[in-house]
């Protein structure tokens, strides 16, 4: 059994020295030293890393200029990711480390866990062995009490079991210093797990600022990249808007080209006309100056031909014309002749406020219904009646009177010579019916109106001239009204030149072409005729107003000329100066005006009964217009009456003028015994039916011998009146 348990003492020991062995603290220690350097290195490394982040910090902070912030940012990239590299070394060590000191835990666990066992298996040995020691004791005393024999043996084994106790004590005081020695070792290697704790932390610790520093790299990248974003945003917004510009003038021009396009797509098809019609108008152009030429030739021709043909038809023409013209006129006189050259018309005025009232205003004529050249007087409650050519009752007015006259006013232009009187006691209407007034013109005003009128139709063919002169004879002197010198008296002479013709040498004459023209000229001779003479109306009662109108035409074709003279008399009074006697002046005045009436009454006689001699000489007035009585001349008499009761015997008087007038026309031979009784005006009061009357009174003929007998006696007994 000793034997057994110093065996098993032995492999105890050698277990324990193996144990030791494995143990063996040199590896751990030098590891533990290893580690440290490593930390030490890392720790250094940290320090360099913090230096970096720094700069890099103290870096950014320095504003960001352009590309060498761009270049900044490359480099600090380049840097990080150098840093980021380490960091991942350091990382991979740290887990290398780690995993070292895992296993090296590993083993430490594996080992005490050895240890253990080993422990607990000595505590079991010790155990059985304390156990046999005291089996052994009790057999030893069982043994004492039996014979010497086992006491020897006791004693041997007592000196055995000394023996045996004592490399007990030593294995177990060996035990004792195993047991420190692990514990030691738990000691340092605690220790270690400490350490290795701490540069856990620090890692951490690193690892951590090393993703701060990551972060803050990562917000500064950010930053930059926002930076970044920004400027591309700000780089693609410009280029955006340029963009946007650049389309919308690409859209215009884009536009524009397809106007041009569309323009051109139109045009071409003009222009294709175009050409084909320049290309054509280029052989005509060639073509042209040949045929012109050959047109200008056949045309020049033709033209030729035809103007010889014009010509001769034109000659034609113009004898046809001239012959046509010559029947005219001598149809037109034989026409004038038939209705006979001298014209009697009767005009009554309508009553006026100058007739007063009473009986003596009452109306003394009246009209035939039936006849408008029939006209009754009931004078002394006998009705008289006497023909005319025409009578204008007191209704008629200014225009209907005209109507009656233009026919001799427009023959006036074709050259004949026209004369209208208007006679008639003083206030039956004679200067209303030639002059009117200002709202209702008369003869005059209408006449020269009609003139222009006419010469204005026939301005094609014909050039006329119209020009006015104004005369007044008073006191069988001339004057003119519308000189500078109206007082002076102006002479009748005849032509120089042998054509038999009258002239009156400074009688003003005044071409007119309008109706304003014609008023100045009747203003003027207005205010001529009353600057001398202090009553107009008495005046103008007690002379002659002759209007003479000339018209003077020529023809353009025919190169003939025309001249006709239109005379407007606004006769003097015909009543008879009071049979009480006037005297001086008056008396003058009154014989005056008788004798120049008389040798009216007896030039419009001999007229009418066409004698070989007409006494023009005998007054002023006939002498003045012998070339507008004589020849192919037409004459009018407008005899003015008034129908007042009062005024009837001058009525009569002018009515009986009228009709014997008239009458001499109507056939000589069968009115001669009518015509062979011409009375007086006094006689003519007396006797309202115009017949016979006992002749041979006085009288002052100028030249009775050139005259006939009966014209003269006629003459004579017109004469003595008055
Ligand atoms: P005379 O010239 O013959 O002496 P007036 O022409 O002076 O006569 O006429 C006398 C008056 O009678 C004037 O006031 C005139 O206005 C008027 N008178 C004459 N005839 C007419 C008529 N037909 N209609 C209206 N009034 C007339
Ligand atoms: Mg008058």
């Amino acid at each position: 059994q000793v034997e057994t348990l110093k065996a098993k003492l032995l492999e105890q020991a050698q277990e324990i020295s193996r144990l030791r062995s494995e143990l063996g603290g040199t590896d751990t220690e030098k590891h533990r030293d290893l580690l440290v350097a490593e930390n030490e290195r890392l720790r250094q490394e940290m320090k360099a890393c913090e230096g970096e982040l720094r700069e890099l910090r103290r870096q950014q902070q320095v504003p960001c200029q352009g590309c060498a912030h761009l270049q900044e940012n490359a480099e600090l990239q380049e840097r990080m990711s150098q840093l980021q590299r380490e960091a991942e070394e350091m990382r991979a060590k740290l887990a290398e480390l780690e995993l070292e000191v895992q296993q090296k835990t590993n083993r430490l666990a594996e080992v005490e866990l050895r240890l253990k066992d080993s422990l607990a298996e000595r505590a079991e040995e010790e155990e059985r062995l304390s156990r046999r020691l005291r089996d052994s004791q009790e057999t030893i005393a069982s043994l004492k009490s039996q014979p010497q024999q086992i006491k020897y043996i006791i004693k041997t084994v007592e000196v055995e079991s000394a023996k045996a106790k004592q490399a007990l004590c030593e294995s177990q005081s060996r035990n004792q210093y195993l047991q420190e020695q692990v514990g030691m070792q738990r000691q340092v290697l605690k220790e270690m797990e400490q350490q290795l704790q701490s540069s856990q932390k620090t890692a951490a610790q690193l690892r951590a600022q090393i993703v701060m520093y990551e972060a803050e790299l990562e917000r500064a990248h950010g930053q930059m990249l926002e930076e970044m974003q920004a400027m591309e945003e700000e780089k693609n917004r410009a280029i955006e808007e340029a963009f946007s510009r650049a389309q919308v003038e690409m859209k215009a021009v884009h536009e524009n080209l397809a106007g041009v396009r569309t323009n051109l797509l139109t045009l071409q098809p003009a222009l294709r006309t175009l050409t084909h019609d320049y290309n054509s108008l280029k052989r005509q152009v060639r073509d042209f100056p040949l045929l012109l030429q050959e047109t200008l030739r056949s045309a020049r021709a033709e033209i030729g031909q035809a103007i010889e043909e014009v010509h001769s038809t034109n000659r034609e023409l113009l004898r046809k014309y001239r012959r046509e013209l010559q029947l005219r006129k001598k149809c037109h006189n034989e026409l004038v002749r038939l209705k006979g050259n001298i014209r009697v018309f009767g005009r009554v005025r309508p009553i006026t406020k100058e007739d007063g009232e009473g009986p003596e205003a009452t109306n003394a004529v009246t009209f035939d219904a039936d006849d408008d050249a029939v006209l009754h007087l009931l004078h002394k409650g006998k009705q008289v009646s006497f023909e005319l050519d025409k009578v204008f009752p007191p209704q008629a007015s200014q225009e209907e009177v005209f109507q009656e006259v233009q026919a001799l006013v427009t023959s006036c232009i074709d050259g004949y010579n026209v004369c209208i009187f208007a006679y008639g006691q003083t206030g039956a209407g004679k200067t209303y019916t030639m002059e009117g007034t200002a709202v209702n013109p008369g003869i005059n005003q209408r006449a020269l109106q009609l003139l222009f009128s006419e010469v204005r139709s026939k301005a094609a063919d014909w050039d006329y001239t119209i020009s006015v002169s104004a005369a007044e004879i008073y006191n069988e002197s001339l004057r003119d009204l519308l000189g500078k010198e109206p007082q002076e008296k102006l002479e009748i002479k005849l032509c120089p030149d042998g054509s038999g013709q009258l002239y009156v040498p400074g009688l003003t004459e005044f071409r007119v072409q309008s109706v304003e023209d014609i008023n100045k000229v009747f203003e003027f001779g207005h205010v001529n005729r009353v600057t001398e003479c202090t009553n107009l109306n008495e005046h103008s009662s007690r002379s002659h107003a002759l209007l003479i109108v000339t018209v003077r035409g020529l023809d353009h074709s025919t190169g003939l000329r025309t001249t006709g003279k239109l005379n407007l008399v606004d006769l003097a009074g015909s009543e008879r100066v009071g049979r009480s006697g006037a005297e001086g002046s008056r008396l003058r005045e009154a014989q005056h005006i008788n004798k120049s009436l008389s040798a009216l009454g007896d030039v419009i006689y001999a007229l009418r009964s066409r004698q070989g001699h007409v006494p023009f000489r005998n007054s002023k007035l006939t002498y003045l217009l012998q070339d507008s009585l004589s020849g192919d001349s037409k004459t009018l008499m407008m005899v003015q009456v008034s129908p007042a009761e009062k005024n009837t015997s001058e009525t009569l008087c002018s009515l009986k003028f009228a009709e014997r007038v008239r009458s001499v026309e109507l056939g000589p031979v069968s009115r001669k015994a009518e015509l062979a009784t011409w009375p007086s005006q006094e006689q003519l009061e007396g006797d309202s039916t115009g017949t016979t009357a006992p002749p041979g009174r006085g009288h002052a003929s100028s030249s009775p011998g050139q005259l006939s007998g009966r014209a003269a006696s006629i003459r004579r007994k017109l004469q003595t009146s008055g």
